[in-house]
């Protein structure tokens, strides 16, 4: 099963795609990564999360080797890195990335996280890079809500794609507010470490959630950030073991019984927070 979603635009991608920070980065785990990957995109994971910053660009180009003979079947997401998103470096650094990648356009290009250079000037950079055809769409990452207003009054601020949130059970502050901001404009918030980066998968409320549906933790950590609307899930898995479980996890349907343990465990918040960012 694959659940879908949509950009604004009606684009669709699934609600399950590939992270890949961390990898390619090992020579001797590089073949065990690359067959994670394409397992991935067998399985219907084909939205596939990188940067530049990534491994120095080691990430994107593991991904150019993943998706030589299939690039119509990916939607591919880089990021930028804050400083270089001024007028005078945008593009070259996104043509490094394309070239890295082995591709003639992104399908989606995000500011990596907030940059000194002015919204006004990001903003404009990514309209001329879609003008160009580098990118089809653009978007931001780790933007609190006082910033994503801001956004929305600059010229063309309201294109923004998604917002990318660190979002997993044990840091599930946008709930309270960006998230809903997110839903209301029909704007996906893509989830990044929605495994909590491994470090929640031992506990024991979440063992106990995975025994009832003869799950595991993994699974039911990100059912948990999927059964939220508008939510893309970006797990980043290194084996293809990992990658087919992350795969199933689209078929649990967490019950009530099921999401009231995990309030007590890991309660939503009740106040604005600030960000929570990596
Ligand atoms: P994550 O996806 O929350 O967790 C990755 C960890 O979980 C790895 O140790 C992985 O192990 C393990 N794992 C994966 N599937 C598993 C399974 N089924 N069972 C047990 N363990 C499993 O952490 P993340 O890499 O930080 O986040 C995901 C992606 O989000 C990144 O790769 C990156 O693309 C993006 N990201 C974006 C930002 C940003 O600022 N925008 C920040 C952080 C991350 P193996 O590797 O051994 O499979």
């Amino acid at each position: 099963m694959t659940r879908m979603t949509s950009f604004s635009d009606g684009t669709i991608v699934p609600a399950l795609g590939q992270g890949t920070w961390m990898i390619g980065d090992d020579p001797r785990t590089r073949d065990a990564e690359q067959a994670a990957l394409s397992r991935g995109i067998d399985l219907g994971l084909t939205l596939i999360d990188t940067a530049e910053i990534y491994g120095d660009g080691r990430s994107e180009r593991l991904v150019g080797e993943v998706i030589k003979d299939r690039r119509d079947e990916v939607f591919l997401v880089s990021k930028i890195r804050p400083e270089n998103a001024g007028e005078m470096t945008m593009m070259l650094h996104c043509e490094k990335s394309l070239e890295r990648l082995g591709v003639d356009r992104l399908d989606l290009y995000l500011l990596h996280w907030e940059s000194r250079h002015p919204l006004e000037e990001i903003v404009a950079g990514f309209e001329e890079l879609i003008d160009e055809g580098m990118i089809a769409r653009w978007g931001v990452s780790n933007l609190d809500i006082r910033t994503m207003n801001r956004l929305d009054e600059v010229d063309g601020g309201e294109r923004c794609a998604t917002n990318q949130l660190l979002y997993n059970l044990g840091s599930r502050g946008i709930e309270f507010d960006l998230l809903p901001w997110s839903q209301e404009r029909l704007m996906p918030v893509m989830a990044y470490s929605p495994l909590g980066r491994g470090d929640l998968l031992t506990h024991p409320a979440l063992q106990a959630v995975a025994d009832r549906h003869d799950a595991t933790p993994a699974q039911i950590a990100l059912a948990a950030v999927l059964r939220q609307e508008g939510v893309i899930a970006i797990p980043k898995a290194s084996t293809v073991a990992h990658v087919e479980a992350n795969a199933a996890a689209l078929e649990i349907e967490l019950d009530h019984e099921d999401i009231e343990a995990l309030d007590r465990a890991f309660p939503p918040p009740s106040t604005a927070q600030p960000l929570d960012i990596i």
